[in-house]
C-alpha cells in the first residue's frame, strides 16, 4: 500500500509485564459517573443514562512525562479516572458478557480546558475544544485483566503538588465497568484498542504551569505528570 501523505503515527500505551504495546483506536469518556462529582458540577446525581464524549487516540501521554500547559485556556482542570482498555470488539454487548471484552485497566487523566467547556455548554456547542486537545490524556501502563482481575472497589485519588484534591472509591461509580461497556456498545461497535475513561470522583479543580499531578488507583497503578514551568 502506498499513501499520498505520511501515515499517521499509531498511538500506543505500555503494558505491564511485556514490551508489546497496546494500540489505541479511540478514547471514549463517560460524563458524570460519580454522584459527588455530578453534584459539584451542578447536576442531578440520580442514575440518568450515561453519556459519552471522545478524545483523539493521540491525546495519550505516558505517565512520567513533562508536558506543556495547553494553549487557549486559563482554567485547565484535572479529572482522574479508571480507564477500561478493550481487547475484544462487539456491539450490543450484554453486561454479563462485558468483562470478557476487557484487555486490562489503566489510570488516566481526562484533562479539561474547563473555561472552553463551560462556554460550549452555555452556547450549546460541542465539547471538543474543552476536552479533545493535544496531550489531554496522560495515562499509566495497562495492567492486564489476566493479572489484576476486574476492579470493583478501591481508592482512587489525585494530588496536586502533594496535596490531595480528588478522592473517591471505584465502588462510587454510578455506571460500573460492565454497564459502561454494555451501554456504549449499543451506540457504536467497539473494537480492540478502544479505551473508556470511566468518569471522575469529586474534587476537580485547576492546575497551572509548574504543577505536578500524582494519581493513584488501588490495584491499577500510579500516575505522575508535570506541567512545564511557564
Ligand atoms: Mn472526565
Amino acid at each position: 500500500m502506498q499513501y499520498v501523505i505520511p501515515v499517521p503515527h499509531q498511538a500506543t500505551i505500555d503494558v505491564v509485564g511485556t514490551d508489546a504495546k497496546f494500540p489505541v483506536r479511540r478514547i471514549w469518556c463517560v460524563g458524570r459517573n460519580y454522584a459527588d462529582h455530578a453534584r459539584e458540577m451542578g447536576h442531578d446525581p440520580n442514575r440518568e443514562p450515561p453519556f459519552f464524549f471522545a478524545k483523539p487516540a493521540d491525546a495519550v501521554v505516558p505517565s512520567g512525562s513533562t508536558i506543556a500547559y495547553p494553549v487557549q485556556t486559563k482554567d485547565l482542570h484535572h479529572e482522574i479516572e479508571l480507564v477500561i482498555c478493550i481487547g475484544k470488539g462487539g456491539r450490543n454487548i450484554s453486561p454479563d458478557k462485558a468483562l470478557d471484552h476487557v484487555f486490562g485497566y489503566a489510570l488516566g487523566l481526562d484533562m479539561t480546558r474547563r473555561d472552553l467547556q463551560s462556554d460550549a455548554k452555555k452556547l450549546q456547542r460541542p465539547w471538543e475544544m474543552g476536552k479533545s486537545f493535544d496531550e489531554s490524556c496522560p495515562i499509566t501502563p495497562i495492567q492486564p485483566a489476566t493479572k489484576i482481575g476486574h476492579p470493583k472497589a478501591g481508592a482512587i485519588w489525585l494530588k496536586v503538588n502533594g496535596e490531595v484534591k480528588q478522592k473517591g472509591d471505584l465502588n462510587q461509580q454510578i455506571w460500573q465497568i460492565d454497564e459502561a461497556i454494555a451501554y456504549l456498545s449499543n451506540f457504536v461497535a467497539l473494537e480492540p484498542g478502544d479505551i473508556i475513561m470511566n468518569g471522575t470522583p469529586a474534587g476537580v479543580g485547576p492546575c497551572k504551569a509548574g504543577d505536578t499531578l500524582e494519581g493513584h488507583c488501588e490495584g491499577v497503578g500510579d500516575l505522575k505528570v508535570t506541567y512545564r514551568a511557564a
